[in-house]
C-alpha cells in the first residue's frame, strides 16, 4: 500500500473510531433531534446561511464515513428547513457524500480487491458497464439495500464518478423528499420505522423495478425494430424450428442437439461434411504429425539404443496416409450418420433471405427455400492470405490445398508463427524440407509466456527450422533464369532487407471468418461500415436478429474445434428454447494445444495475461526432465506451469510444454472447471509411471512452497524431545 493510502486509511480509521470513542451517535437521534428541534430552528432564522453549511457538512461527513445517522440528519433538514429547502440541501449532501464513500473504497479498497477478484469483478464490470446507471437507480429507489453498502460495494467496479453521482442523486430523490417531508411533522413521528410504512416500501420496488422493466419493454422494441423491414415476409408458419448452416463442428453438434430435443432441424453444407476439422484442419495436420514424428524418431533412433534406421519413404504414401485417415473419421460427420440421427441434411448454398427464410442453391439451377423460426449460422473460417505484393506470381499454399501435395518441397518457406504455422513448419522439416519460418513479431506462439515461445522456437530450431522471427514479409519476387524459374521472399528485418528462396510458400498467418455471400451483409449483420473479423453476437451468440444465431469459426472469440462444439449447445439451446429460456456462452475455463513437440497445452491464464489484466498470481513450476516415464521415453524436457490465487490452491491457469501436454491438461481443465485446487490433485493416486504423475509433482512443489514453517518447526522440536 503506497503511504498516501496508508494516510488516508488511518485518518478515515481515526474519524469513524472517534465517532464511536466519543459516542457522537446521540446527537444523531429522534430524541436528540426532538429535544433541540426548537432551538435549531431559531439559530436557522437567526443567521441561514452558517446553518445551512454547517448542516450540509455536517451531513456530507456522516455520508462519506458510512456513519450511522444520515436518515436522522434528513429529518432534521426537513424540520429545520422545511421540505423544498430541506429536500434539495439533504439531496446535494446525500449525493455528495455518497460519492466520496464510493471514491474512498475505491481508492482504499479498489486496486487490493480487484487483484484478489479480478476475474469475478471483470464479470460485473461489464454488466456496469452495460446497465450500471439502470441498476444504481433501482438500488437507490428501493430503500432495502443500506445505502453505505452501495457506496462501497460501488468502488469496487468500473463505474465512471459523473454517473454514479448522477443515478445516486436521481434515485435518492424520491426517499429524500418521504424523509424530509416526515421531519417537517417532527413532531409526530416516534420513531424512524413509522415513516417507511410496508406500503410505501411496496410503493418503492414497484418504482424500482420500473427501470428494469422499461428496459425489458425497450429490448422487445428494439427487437421488434430490427424485424420491422422484413416484417411483411414472416411467415404464418414455418417449415423448420431450425435450419443451420454449415456442417463443421458447431454445425454439426447444433444440430444433433436439435434432433435430440425433437426439433425438425436442417443443415445445410455446401462443400464437405465435417468442415475444416476434419478435411483440412486437425484431422490431417495431426495425422500429418505423426509421420513426422515417426520420421524423426527413426532419425534419432539411438537415442532409443538402436543405432540405425533406414527412414526411407515417398512422401506421396504420407500424403495417401493422411488420406485414408481423413477418410477414416468421415463416417463420424456422414450424411447417412446425422439423417440417422435425425437431421435433414442437405448439399448446397445456403444464403439466408430474410430473418426467417433460407434459399438453399443445390447446384444445376436447382433451388430449395425453407422457412423456418431460428436460424444458426456455423459457416467456419478459412485461410487469411496477405496482400503481398508478387504473391499471385509466385503462387502458396494455404491449409486450404497444402493437402494435395504430391512432393516434399525441397525448400519451405512458412509464413506465420503461430499454432498452425509452428505444426507445419516443424512436421515439414521432420520429413526433410529446408523450413524458413517466417514471423512478424518478435517470438513465435505470441500468445503464450516467454519462456514457452522460448522452449517452442528451440524444438523448432532443433528440428532444422530456420526461424526468423522480427521479420516482415515485403514482397515475393519470381525471376527467371536459364535454369527455370526461381522464387524469394523478401524480407525486412530493422531495416535491412533479406531474401529467401523457396520451392513452394505457405501461408499460415491466420484464418478470418467466412462473412461473405451469403446474405449477412443484406441483412444487416455486418455493419458496411466497420470491418468486422467475426460475426458480432450477444453473450448468447445472437446476432442483431435474437433468431438468427452464430457459432465455431464465425462467431469467435476461439477458433478451435472443442469450442465450436461448446458454442453450438448455446446456439442450439438458445435457438431453439431462447424465447422462455437464455444461457450465455461460458468460456470460463477454455484449454487448447499446440500439437509441436514437445506439445504446448493450456487452460486458463498464463503469466503474460494475468499482468495484462492485473489478476494477482503465484507461480508454481515442475520441470518435466525430472519425470520417471519422461526419462525412460526418452522425452525428459518441459515443463508444468501452475498460476494460483496467493496463498491459496485456487488454480487461475496452467501451462504445460512436454509430451502428450493436450493429454495432461485435462486433469487441470476438470479441476479449474469444478473448483478443485491443488491440494485435491495431490490427494490423487496418479498410475506410476505416467506423464500425468508430472501433474500431482506440480502440486506437490505449490505444497512445498506452502508448508507451515512454524508448525513444522514446533513439530521437530516435539521429535526431539520424544527422543530425549
Ligand atoms: C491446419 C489446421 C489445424 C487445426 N488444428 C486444430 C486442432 O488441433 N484443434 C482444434 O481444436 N482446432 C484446430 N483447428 C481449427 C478447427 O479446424 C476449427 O476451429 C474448426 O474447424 C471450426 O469449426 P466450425 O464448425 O466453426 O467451422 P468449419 O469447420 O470451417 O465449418 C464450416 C462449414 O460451413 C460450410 N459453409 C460455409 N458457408 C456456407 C454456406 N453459405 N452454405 C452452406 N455451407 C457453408 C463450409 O463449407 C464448412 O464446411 C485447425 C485448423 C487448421 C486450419
Amino acid at each position: 500500500m503506497s503511504r498516501r493510502k496508508l494516510l488516508l486509511t488511518g485518518a478515515l480509521i481515526v474519524l469513524v473510531g472517534a465517532f464511536f470513542w466519543f459516542d457522537l451517535g446521540r446527537f444523531l437521534s429522534l430524541d436528540y433531534l426532538k429535544q433541540r428541534q426548537a432551538g435549531f430552528e431559531a439559530l436557522y432564522a437567526e443567521r441561514p446561511l452558517q446553518v445551512i453549511g454547517a448542516f450540509f457538512a455536517v451531513y456530507v461527513a456522516v455520508a462519506a464515513l458510512s456513519l450511522p445517522g444520515a436518515a436522522i440528519l434528513t429529518l432534521a433538514g426537513g424540520s429545520i428547513f422545511g421540505l423544498v429547502v430541506g429536500t434539495v440541501i439533504v439531496s446535494f449532501a446525500s449525493s455528495i457524500g455518497a460519492t466520496l464513500a464510493f471514491l474512498a473504497s475505491r481508492y482504499v479498497l479498489g486496486d487490493s480487491v480487484r487483484a484478489r477478484f479480478a476475474q469475478r469483478l471483470a464479470e460485473i464490470d461489464k454488466g456496469v458497464a452495460k446497465d450500471g446507471a439502470f441498476y444504481l437507480f433501482t438500488l437507490r429507489l428501493v430503500p432495502l439495500v443500506p445505502f453505505f453498502v452501495i457506496n462501497l460495494v460501488m468502488g469496487l467496479t468500473r463505474i465512471k464518478t459523473g454517473v454514479y453521482y448522477f443515478a445516486s442523486q436521481l434515485g435518492m430523490l424520491a426517499g429524500t423528499v418521504v424523509y424530509v417531508n416526515a421531519g417537517t411533522q417532527l413532531a409526530q413521528i416516534d420513531s424512524l420505522r413509522g415513516i417507511l410504512s410496508p406500503g410505501l416500501v411496496g410503493s418503492f420496488v414497484l418504482l424500482g423495478l420500473f427501470p428494469l422493466i422499461a428496459k425489458k419493454i425497450v429490448d422487445v422494441i428494439q427487437g421488434r425494430k430490427v424485424y420491422a423491414k422484413w416484417a411483411h415476409l414472416k411467415p404464418k408458419t414455418f417449415d423448420r424450428n431450425l435450419v443451420v448452416i454449415g456442417a463443421g463442428a458447431a454445425g454439426l453438434v447444433t444440430s444433433y442437439i436439435a434432433a435430440v430435443v425433437k426439433a425438425r432441424v436442417t443443415l445445410i453444407e455446401s462443400h464437405k461434411m465435417g468442415g475444416d476439422c476434419l478435411n483440412y484442419g486437425c484431422v490431417p495436420s495431426k495425422a500429418l504429425i505423426r509421420t513426422a514424428t515417426l520420421v524423426r524418431q527413426m532419425k534419432h533412433s539411438a537415442d532409443y539404443g538402436i543405432a540405425r534406421v533406414d527412414a526411407t519413404f515417398s512422401f506421396a504414401d504420407v500424403m495417401d496416409r493422411i488420406a485414408r485417415v481423413v477418410r477414416e473419421i468421415e463416417p463420424h460427420d456422414s450424411v447417412e450418420r446425422y439423417t440417422g440421427l435425425g437431421v435433414d441434411v442437405v448439399q448446397g448454398y445456403a444464403k439466408v433471405v430474410n430473418p426467417w427464410t433460407v434459399q438453399i442453391d443445390l447446384g444445376e439451377g436447382r433451388m430449395q427455400t425453407l422457412t423456418t423460426k431460428s436460424i444458426v449460422i456455423a459457416t467456419g473460417a478459412m485461410p487469411f492470405v496477405p496482400p503481398l505484393p508478387g504473391l499471385d506470381e509466385v503462387g502458396h499454399l494455404t491449409s486450404d490445398t497444402l493437402w494435395g501435395l504430391r512432393e516434399l518441397p525441397k525448400r519451405l518457406v512458412v509464413l506465420g508463427g503461430g499454432p498452425i504455422g509452428c505444426e507445419l513448419a516443424q512436421s515439414f522439416a521432420r520429413l526433410g524440407s529446408q523450413v524458413t519460418q517466417v514471423e512478424m513479431l518478435p517470438r513465435v506462439m505470441v500468445r503464450e509466456d516467454e519462456e514457452v515461445s522460448a522452449l517452442a522456437r528451440a524444438a523448432l530450431e532443433a528440428d532444422g527450422v530456420r526461424v526468423l522471427t522480427g521479420h516482415k514479409a515485403l514482397r515475393c519476387v519470381k525471376e527467371t533464369g536459364p535454369d527455370g524459374d526461381r522464387k524469394f521472399i523478401v524480407l525486412d528485418h530493422a531495416g535491412t532487407e533479406l531474401r529467401v528462396e523457396f520451392d513452394q510458400l505457405l501461408c499460415a498467418v491466420g484464418r478470418v471468418a467466412r462473412l461473405k455471400g451469403y446474405g449477412l451483409e443484406e441483412l444487416g449483420i455486418l455493419d458496411p461500415n466497420k470491418p468486422s473479423r467475426t460475426i458480432e453476437t450477444n453473450e448468447y451468440l445472437q446476432t442483431i436478429y435474437p433468431n438468427i444465431l452464430a457459432a465455431g469459426d464465425v462467431a469467435g472469440p476461439y477458433q478451435f474445434t472443442h469450442v465450436a462444439a461448446h458454442q453450438a449447445w448455446y446456439a442450439a439451446v438458445n435457438g431453439l428454447f431462447g424465447t422462455f429460456k437464455k444461457f450465455k456462452a461460458d468460456y470460463s475455463v477454455i484449454p487448447w494445444a499446440t500439437f509441436i513437440d514437445p506439445e504446448v497445452a493450456r487452460v486458463g491464464l498464463n503469466e503474460q495475461e494475468a499482468k495484462e489484466k492485473g489478476v494477482a498470481y503465484e507461480v508454481t513450476k515442475y520441470g518435466i526432465d525430472d519425470l520417471d516415464r519422461a526419462i525412460a521415453d526418452s522425452a525428459a524436457h518441459g515443463l508444468v506451469k501452475v498460476l494460483t490465487v496467493p496463498g491459496k490452491d485456487t488454480i487461475l491457469g496452467v501451462t504445460i510444454v512436454g509430451a502428450h501436454a493436450g493429454d495432461l491438461l485435462a486433469e487441470y481443465v476438470l479441476a479449474m472447471r469444478h473448483g478443485l485446487g491443488l491440494n485435491k490433485i495431490l490427494g490423487t493416486i496418479h498410475t506410476y509411471p505416467t506423464m500425468a504423475e508430472a501433474n500431482k509433482y506440480a502440486a506437490g512443489e505449490w505444497k512445498r512452497n506452502h508448508q507451515p514453517k512454524r508448525l513444522l518447526e514446533w513439530v521437530g522440536r516435539f521429535h526431539a524431545w520424544r527422543r530425549g
